[in-house]
Order: C-alpha cells, then sequence, then structure tokens
C-alpha cells in the first residue's frame, strides 16, 4: 500500500527548498522502495491569494490523510496588511493544532565542517549535538483567558494564560524520555518552578515519569539559567524538554549556536508518530528568488521524516551523510559560506546531495 505524504511549499523560498528536498525524497523513494506517493498543496499566502484563506479545507484533508507533510516556510510582507486571523502565520498554527502536533523536536547538531560558522569558539561548540522537545499546542499561545481588555481606569491592559494539564505534559515527556533512550540518556526539563504553579505541575509529573525510564538521568533546571547554559557550555546538554514558549525561545538561541539556522531541520509530531517536518527557519524574503537559499535544513527535514515517521533509519543516515560528504568537498550556500570555500546555489547545492546519494 503507498503511503501518502504531502508537500506544501509555502511561500517566497518556501517553494526553492522544498523543490530541492522533493528530488531528494523521490530518490530515496525509489532507491529504498518505500512506495511513498507524493502530492502538493498550498499553505500560508499562497493559500491565502488563491482560496483566501491560509489553511484550506482541502488542504486540511489532505494533511489528515497523509502520514508525514514536508512543509517549506509560509508568511511574508505581501501579507502584512492582511487581518491578522488570516494571517499565513496562522495557517501553520491551526495545521498543527488540527493535527494535534504537539511534540517538537529540533536538533541542533554542529556539522564540524561549519565551527568556523558559529558565533562562539569552535572549542566551546565543536561536536555540539543537541535536541530540544518543544510542547506545540498548549500552554501560553494557547491558554485562555486571553486579549487586551479596558480597566476600569480606562487604562488598557493585556493579559495571556500559561496552561497546561497533566496528561499534555506526560505525553511531551514520554515523547522526550523515549528520545533520550535513543540518544546519550540524559533529559533536562526546563521550568520556572521557583516562580510559576504550571511549573511546579510541569516539574512533578516529570519526576513521576523518570522511574519508568531507567536508562534515562532526568535534570531539571530553571529556563533563565537554561539560556544561560546553552550560550556558556552547550555541550553538557543531551535533551532538553520545555513548555511552547520557553522551548521556542530556546531552541533559536541553540539555532545560532550553530552558526546558520538554514542547517536546522524540525518534526512535530502527534502521538502516533505521524507528523510535519519542516527546515526552523522562516521564508526568508530578503533572499527570495535568488538561488541563495540554503536547502539543506529542508533536506534534513526529509532525513528526519525517513527516521521518526517512515521508519527507514538506513535511508536517513544516506541522507545525512550526503549532507555531510557534500560539506567536506567545501560547497557553501551563501549564509555559510567562509573564506575559501566554493560558493552554491540552492540548486547547485540540492544537486550535490543528490550526486552524493546517488554514488553511494
Ligand atoms: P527568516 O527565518 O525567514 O529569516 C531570517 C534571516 O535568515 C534572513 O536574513 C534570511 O535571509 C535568513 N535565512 C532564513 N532561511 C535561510 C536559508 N534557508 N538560507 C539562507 N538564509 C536563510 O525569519 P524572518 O525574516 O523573521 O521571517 C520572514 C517571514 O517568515 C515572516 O513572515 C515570518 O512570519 C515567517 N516565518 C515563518 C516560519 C515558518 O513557516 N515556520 C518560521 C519563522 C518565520
Amino acid at each position: 500500500m503507498s503511503r501518502k505524504i504531502l508537500i506544501l511549499p509555502g511561500d517566497y523560498i518556501g517553494p526553492e527548498i522544498v523543490t530541492e528536498a522533493r528530488r531528494v525524497l523521490e530518490l530515496v523513494n525509489d532507491k529504498y522502495q518505500l512506495e511513498l506517493e507524493l502530492e502538493e498543496a498550498l499553505l500560508g499566502g499562497a493559500a491565502l491569494d488563491e482560496y483566501a484563506v491560509p489553511l484550506p479545507e482541502q488542504t486540511l484533508a489532505r494533511a489528515r490523510d497523509a502520514e508525514a507533510i514536508l512543509l517549506g516556510a509560509v508568511g511574508g510582507p505581501k501579507w502584512d496588511a492582511v487581518d491578522r486571523a488570516l494571517r499565513p502565520e496562522q495557517g501553520l498554527l491551526q495545521i498543527r493544532s488540527e493535527l494535534q502536533l504537539f511534540g517538537n523536536l529540533r536538533p541542533a547538531l554542529l556539522y564540524p565542517q561549519l565551527a568556523a560558522a558559529s558565533s562562539l569558539k569552535p572549542e566551546v561548540v565543536a561536536g555540539l549535538d543537541i535536541l530540544i522537545v518543544r510542547e506545540l499546542t498548549g500552554g501560553i499561545y494557547f491558554g485562555e483567558p486571553r486579549g487586551i481588555r479596558v480597566l476600569e481606569n480606562g487604562e488598557r491592559q493585556g493579559y495571556n494564560t500559561c496552561v497546561y494539564s497533566e496528561s499534555e505534559i506526560e505525553r511531551i515527556g514520554r515523547l522526550a524520555f523515549a528520545s533520550a533512550v535513543k540518544r546519550n540518556g540524559r533529559l533536562c526539563s526546563v521550568d520556572k518552578s521557583n516562580v510559576l504553579e504550571v511549573s511546579i505541575l510541569w516539574r512533578e509529573v516529570m519526576d513521576k515519569l523518570a522511574p519508568e525510564y531507567p536508562d534515562v538521568e532526568l535534570s531539571h533546571m530553571y529556563v533563565d539559567n537554561a539560556a544561560m547554559q546553552l550560550v556558556k557550555a552547550p555541550k553538557q546538554f543531551d535533551v532538553l524538554v520545555t513548555g511552547n514558549m520557553f522551548g521556542d525561545i530556546l531552541s533559536d538561541a541553540a539555532a545560532m549556536l550553530t552558526g546558520s539556522i538554514g542547517m536546522l531541520p524540525s518534526a512535530s509530531l502527534d502521538q502516533q508518530g505521524r507528523g510535519m517536518y519542516e527546515p526552523c527557519h522562516g521564508s526568508a524574503p530578503d533572499i527570495a528568488g535568488q538561488g541563495k537559499a540554503n536547502p539543506l535544513a529542508t533536506i534534513l527535514s526529509v532525513a528526519m521524516m525517513l527516521r521518526y515517521t517512515l521508519d527507514c533509519t538506513e535511508a536517513a543516515e544516506a541522507v545525512e551523510s550526503a549532507v555531510s560528504r557534500v560539506l567536506d568537498r567545501g560547497l557553501r550556500t551563501a549564509d555559510i559560506f567562509t573564506a575559501g570555500q566554493q560558493l552554491a546555489s540552492t540548486r547547485e547545492m540540492g544537486g550535490a546531495v543528490l550526486g552524493e546519494l546517488g554514488n553511494e
């Protein structure tokens, strides 16, 4: 039986990087006889232009039907004036929430070939390999009540609510423990339990789960300290698990440790392991249409799809090692370029990965 993969190119550089990632997916599909059936649909600004909504019903229906989704990126200045509820980014939030993609996995891995691209000293980051597990459908980004109200004295007040139920914490905790089992067995849970009740519960639930995973060493850290440790001594971490907003911020900081956001893939999973795979970066309107976008984060998102949803570790490793060999050869898109290397366009970078994969 064929397995459906939905491709959502999105906006600005989205279609450029997705084209390269799709070529990689098609090649591994043939090579490893995965019997994947690839189809495309519109999300974000592209959908807004065509259907007047950022997440059309037909896209959502196909997304529900698919085993995995490959997304480029959505949004950009073309839609800046659009009503907030209809902005392209809302389509992304909606699809994550509709599909209950509660678990966001963001690896921050520094390829040794790119150690010079990091803003930190090479000895601090060389060999960095951490995984941030972020809760994606709860917490303060979705909590009710929320809004801007007018107080009795006429002053306006903005408010949001950070809520996590035990079951929400437990399911992200289990995903994080299971990820740590597959890696180096160390899990650090990040919270703010010295101030927030929601974090006290978060910590209690993590502690309750720990005995079920005897091979994992659980520790806890306050989010302010975690931010500091990430830039001071990031290699102390293996897997970090945290809530929606803390994870949003920490994962961007971790991304920069690696030098380029153009290298970082991500996965957002539901409880059955089905997922949406996308680069960590946005639609980069400033470089769209110029062949400058780095397609490697999207290509590495395909590798994550192969590993986490399609259960084909062999193909995932083949893609990752093809990327590594292309970097060994000195090929670089502009975002990771340093003197002495060979500058490559989006298409050339994609083609080089395909070439390496084909040569295996
Ligand atoms: P961005 O990630 O698009 O760009 C930040 C910087 O990184 C830019 O200078 C860009 O040129 C560069 N960059 C990003 N991806 C790159 C790549 N693959 N290769 C080379 N350079 C790359 O963030 P932004 O500029 O804040 O946002 C632009 C738009 O993207 C906004 O509309 C934003 O809402 C949207 N966005 C979408 C997503 C998503 O779809 N998941 C995520 C973040 C931002």
